[in-house]
């Protein structure tokens, strides 16, 4: 697979392991937006969040909760889980990962904001509705 994520998996391209389980590896951003920042990923490809099977989507919730709880626990300072599925969304790297951002007060790191939602008239009762029958729908 042609794909700079699972080379770093193969180690094939070096990186830094903050911590490592059977399924999923974090490693340190080499392109940080702030100091500490993280990527949790599966070691398997996928794109995104959507196909990966629960026990695994289970495996990195644990080794992002324990990252975030112990940075947390030692800065007390804010930090951002995030993650870009799909090009549209600000994904690059076409193999899903979790970033873990820490966050420093006017950091400016900041990749998804609001601010823009009161100009736009969403008719939030209608779009539950569709969303509600989609879910339905797709069992
Ligand atoms: P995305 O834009 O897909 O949400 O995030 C991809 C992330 O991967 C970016 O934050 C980028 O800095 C990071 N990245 C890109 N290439 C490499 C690499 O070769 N090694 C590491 N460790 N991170 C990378
Ligand atoms: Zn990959």
């Amino acid at each position: 697979m042609d794909c700079i994520f699972c080379k770093i998996i193969r180690k094939e391209i070096p990186c830094h392991i903050i911590q490592e389980t059977e399924n999923v590896i974090a490693f340190l951003d080499s392109f940080p937006k702030g100091y500490g920042h993280i990527l949790v990923l599966p070691k398997k490809h996928w794109q995104f969040f959507h196909e990966i099977p629960i026990n695994i989507l289970e495996e990195i919730n644990l080794v992002t909760n324990n990252i975030a709880k112990k940075l947390y626990q030692h800065r007390k300072k804010s930090y951002n889980i995030i993650s870009n599925n799909g090009e549209e969304a600000g994904q690059s790297v076409f193999h899903f990962h979790v970033h873990i951002l820490p966050r420093e007060k006017d950091d400016n790191a900041i990749i998804f904001s609001h601010g823009n939602e009161k100009n736009q008239n969403y008719q939030l009762e209608k779009i539950a509705e569709e969303i509600k029958k989609i879910i339905i729908d797709y069992n």
